[in-house]
């Protein structure tokens, strides 16, 4: 590679590079652009929205047990029954199985504050005591004197399994305390509930009591052993706070491995939070993919580029170092090239002793080729003679094109008896380049002018082509197709 073709490929490497540069610059504006647009949209829009959604599907689906449950509170007959003395078994039995299969709940109950006996819709479960664990929820809630309430247990009336109860204080017009009643579904459906809620909207969905520990959840593991904080990993001392207000609360959580939105919502009537949460990274994964198609395609354009400018430089080059070097009509060395090179060959002859010989050779009457079947034939004769008079010299000889219908030929390792012969041979065989126009056979002869240099004395290549240039006058004057030393 020469000097201007490093430098035009620094050129164009730095351009690559500016143009690579670029790609990733804007790549990365646009993702940076869109991750904070999806941040933005998903706290201030779609949580918010989605918490408010959930947050009415949950109500109906709470809200219905509940009133349901406070139906049952405010029942004459249940009423009646317990101040006549819960006697008649079967018509509370079928009162709660009833309602059971009205509703669709798993559980429909009863129990007496002045029995203690815990009725549901196949009978009697049990006596309940303050001494079995089992019965503490009842004891509290009395406690709490509130007139309804929500407990996650178990259902002892079906196998353990975890219920959502809601129960109510019965009481008489005048509040005298009866007992509590209500209802319970089981937790597995609210569950199933909110994992389809998660599959339609992508979303993590689950509710926490007010101290923030789990009460429904897609993972029933978690239900009643983990806090939301410990879940997403907050301290106390963080800015996360389950807000007991009527907005849905926005908190970004950025943990080791995620960053979480997490919105909050206080149902009221419940004392609960509804939790919906998404992960950044979920939400920015088609920008990520998107920003690395970018990279890559933008990689991939400047590298085709790159390639593709370097290869067109290189072939520029190329035919510009050709051309600087070469006849374009006759494919052999132009002047200039055939001087720098006869200067180096005459060195080395003066040097090595290595005896040369220039021939200058001129097409004879070439002008009327011209006159009588115009240039485009004159240009074919003069290719014709060029490959007539390389094919008829040796491959250490070089030929070269002075100009016009004139060529130069320097034949190396020769002598002065072997050059007069090979000059003879050149002059027949220069006739044998004949062309064909409109069916008549062209040709020319050639005349020759000579000179020979053995190294004996210094001497410049012009002078050496002048002697044969002399020669090649003297060539002309005895009368054409002639060889003159
Ligand atoms: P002489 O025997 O004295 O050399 O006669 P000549 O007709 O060959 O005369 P001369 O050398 O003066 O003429 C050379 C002609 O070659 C003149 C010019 O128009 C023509 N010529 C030079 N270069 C080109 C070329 O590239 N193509 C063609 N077609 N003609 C050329
Ligand atoms: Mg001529």
């Amino acid at each position: 590679m020469n000097q201007k073709s490093v430098r035009s490929s620094w050129i164009i490497t730095l351009i690559c590079v500016i143009l690579a540069a670029g790609f990733l610059l804007t790549s990365l504006l646009s993702y940076l652009a869109t991750k904070n647009y999806v941040v933005q949209s998903v706290s201030t829009e779609t949580l918010p929205l989605l918490n408010s959604n959930i947050y009415s599907m949950i109500e109906r689906d709470l809200y219905n047990p509940i009133n349901v449950s406070s139906l049952m509170a405010n029942d004459t007959f249940l009423i009646n029954w317990v101040l006549n003395g819960e006697e008649d078994l079967p018509a509370v039995t079928e009162y709660l199985s009833h309602i059971k299969q009205e509703y669709g709940f798993t559980s429909a109950f009863f129990v007496s504050d002045l029995t203690s006996q815990y009725y549901y819709y196949d009978g009697i479960l049990k006596q309940i005591s303050p001494e079995d664990d089992h019965d503490v929820w009842y004891y509290d809630f009395v406690d709490h004197n509130k007139s309804y309430e929500l407990d996650v247990d178990t259902d002892e009336a079906k196998q353990g399994k975890l219920t959502v109860f809601i129960n109510h204080r019965l009481e008489t017009t005048d509040g005298k305390f009866l007992g509590v009643t209500g209802v319970g579904i089981e937790l597995q459906h609210i569950g199933e509930q909110l994992v389809s809620y998660q599959e339609l909207f992508e979303h993590q969905i689950y509710l926490v009591d007010s101290t923030g520990l789990i009460q429904i959840h897609s993972d029933e593991t978690l239900v009643e052993s983990k806090t939301i904080q410990s879940v997403l990993g907050v301290q106390d001392s963080d800015h996360f706070e389950l807000a007991k207000n009527d907005i849905v609360n926005i908190f970004e959580i950025v943990g080791d491995d995620v960053t979480k939105i997490v919105s909050t919502r206080y149902l009221k009537d419940l004392d609960w939070h509804l939790i919906v949460e998404k992960n950044e990274d979920a939400s920015l994964a088609k920008a990520k993919a998107t920003l690395w198609n970018n990279i890559l395609i933008g990689l991939g354009i400047t590298t085709v580029v790159y390639a593709a400018v370097l290869g067109l430089i290189k072939k520029y080059n190329q035919r510009i170092e050709y051309l600087a070097s070469f006849d374009e009509l006759t494919q052999v060395y132009n002047r200039r090239a055939f001087l720098d090179m006869l200067i180096r060959e005459i060195s080395i002859t003066r040097r090595y002793e290595q005896p040369l010989a220039l021939l200058m050779i001129d097409i004879d009457d070439f002008k009327t080729v011209n006159d009588q079947f115009g240039h485009i034939v004159g240009d074919q004769m003069l290719k014709a003679i060029t490959r007539q008079l390389k094919h008829s010299l040796r491959d250490s000889d070089v030929i070269g094109r002075w100009g016009g219908d004139e060529f130069i030929a320097l034949l190396l390792n020769t002598s002065e008896e072997k050059l007069q012969k090979n000059a003879s041979r050149l002059l027949e065989d220069a006739k044998k380049a004949v062309i064909t126009v409109k069916g008549q056979s062209i040709h020319r002869e050639i005349s020759i002018g000579y000179c020979f240099y053995d190294g004996d004395e210094e001497i410049t290549a012009q002078d050496l082509v002048k002697q044969a240039d002399d020669a090649l006058m003297r060539a002309k004057h005895k009368g054409r197709n002639q060889v003159s030393g």
